[in-house]
């Protein structure tokens, strides 16, 4: 069978086959930074690692870009309230982001791609829907008229013909004619940072973001466009209706979308406060490797709960695959090929290939790979696993680790990063301005333990390690 994807947009499983030769060419929507990311926000970038992976292992070459939304309201409100540019403010988070996928093992795309370093071609692309029709202007704000795009609904499947236009459902603070119209270009309100384009000063939306990097390292066509399934509607609904309205073309051919990562069944994030960054976890002294196991465990289109209970049987699942690496390489087989142990592992790797070129069926994959370490630690036990059995079983094993990547221990963390350390500073200073001495002492203290001495001088604040 090949390899398959279920289509969000067909709400089918389809083969998969890219435009063109084997390269695919892939967005996937990246992190706003406008803080540290929780553990549920890497569950979906856990996902587009390991699609990358397989579709690898697979044959094929990837192009795939992964923005990084650096202007957006929290963004601006966070910098404002701390007095920072927006490039400081975000260049500690963008820098901690990059740091969790590096622990994580998340490969990087072929190109990160900055929201603000793309802000004409913004400009440019809503210039030309303005051309087109598409939008209309209210109090310096420009907006996408959904009128104008009659598909609109088809990725969500969302019948809207039952809301009338110009129906007025305040979702923003911004004036609209319809619901489901959203913003392409943000006028500036007091103190904000803008900047000053042929449409106007102002700032781009989220939606158009993604559309003009998309089609301006892809193409007008992507082969896969993957995301967390919050952003089915409407942000892939709205980055629909601007590409299409721009080129014509369709967008992208296969929509991939992962669930959610859940805490006692509500959805991890920020607004509910019921959240872990992966420096949280790893402060409790789980390896990185054991939160990569849990959040590569489940298939992307179940839900996972996540529990700290759940990441103790991850750290558990390694070990075993680790102490069956350990046994492969120190045991001494006796020579030759044990025939039935030989089919054992061909159809292993086979069930193991065979279920990730299911959708990514991660679920059965492992199954595949566990069912087989425990004939194989029998058959060793008992004198029955041969030498040559071992080369397959190493092949096989490496194999899952491509995808995987679970099995080489990380060297422990040696102390904060350099982001960690900037951001536990900025703490401190806030603490003392809101003349908080107890809470910046703390601080001082916490960075002090990990061996970071800071220094107040008339310049501000000098830190170093011991
Ligand atoms: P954000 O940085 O808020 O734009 O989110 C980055 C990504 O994380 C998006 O693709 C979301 O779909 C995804 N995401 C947010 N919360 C969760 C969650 N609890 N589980 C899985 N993915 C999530
Ligand atoms: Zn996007």
């Amino acid at each position: 069978m090949p390899l398959r994807f279920y289509n969000t947009l067909s709400q089918q499983v389809e083969e998969f086959r890219p435009q063109e030769d084997n390269i695919v060419r892939m967005y996937t929507c990246g992190p706003t930074v406008y803080d540290y990311a929780h553990i549920g926000n890497f569950r979906t970038f856990t996902f587009f690692d390991l699609l990358r992976r397989w579709l690898r292992e697979r044959g094929y070459r990837l192009d795939h870009v992964m923005n990084i939304t650096d202007v957006e309201d929290k963004i601006i409100r966070n910098a404002l309230a701390q007095h920072k540019s927006l490039t400081d403010y975000t260049a500690t988070f963008e820098k901690a982001f990059l740091e969790d996928c590096k622990a994580l093992r998340l490969e990087p795309p072929e190109r990160w791609v900055r929201a603000t370093e793309h802000i004409n071609e913004m400009a440019a692309a809503i210039q030309k829907l303005s051309e087109q029709g598409h939008t209309y202007s209210s109090e310096g704000s420009l907006y996408f008229r959904i009128a104008t795009f009659p598909d609109y609904g088809k990725l969500s499947h969302n019948d809207f013909s039952g809301i009338r236009a110009g129906a007025r459902v305040d979702v923003d603070t911004y004036d609209k004619a319809d619901a489901r119209d959203f913003a392409l270009w943000k006028a500036p309100k007091d103190g904000e940072p803008f900047w000053d384009t042929p449409i106007g000063p102002g700032r781009p939306g989220w939606h158009i973001e993604c559309s003009v990097m998309a089609i301006r390292y892809l193409g007008e066509t992507l082969d896969i466009h993957a995301g967390g399934v919050d952003l089915i509607f409407p942000h892939h609904e709205n980055e629909i209706a601007q590409s299409v309205s721009l080129t014509g073309k369709p967008f992208a051919r296969y929509w991939i979308h992962s669930e959610f990562l859940l805490v006692d069944g509500q959805k991890m994030s920020k607004s509910l406060g019921n959240y872990y960054t992966l420096r949280d976890v790893l402060a409790r002294g789980f390896a990185p490797e054991a939160v990569r196991y849990l959040l590569a465990s489940v298939p992307h289109r179940k839900q996972l709960n996540f529990t700290f209970e759940g990441l103790k049987s991850a750290e558990t699942s390694v070990d075993r695959l680790r102490n069956f690496k350990l046994r492969l390489e120190k045991e001494k087989f006796p020579p030759g090929n044990n025939p039935k142990l030989a089919i054992r592992t061909a159809e292993a790797e086979t069930k193991f290939s065979e279920s990730l070129d299911d959708d990514l069926n991660v679920a059965e994959a492992l199954a595949a790979v566990f069912e087989y370490i425990r004939d194989a630690n029998v058959a060793m036990d008992a004198g029955d696993f041969q030498e040559e059995n071992g080369a397959v079983a190493r092949a096989f094993l490496n194999r899952f680790d491509r995808i995987f990547d679970v099995l080489r221990p990380s060297t422990q963390r040696e102390s904060l990063s350099d982001a960690d350390v900037e951001a536990k500073i900025a703490a401190r200073a806030q603490a003392k301005k809101a003349r908080n001495f107890a809470e910046a002492d703390r601080v001082r203290d916490e960075l002090l333990q990990q061996g970071i001495i800071l220094e107040d001088t008339k310049d501000g604040v000098r830190w170093k390690r011991k």
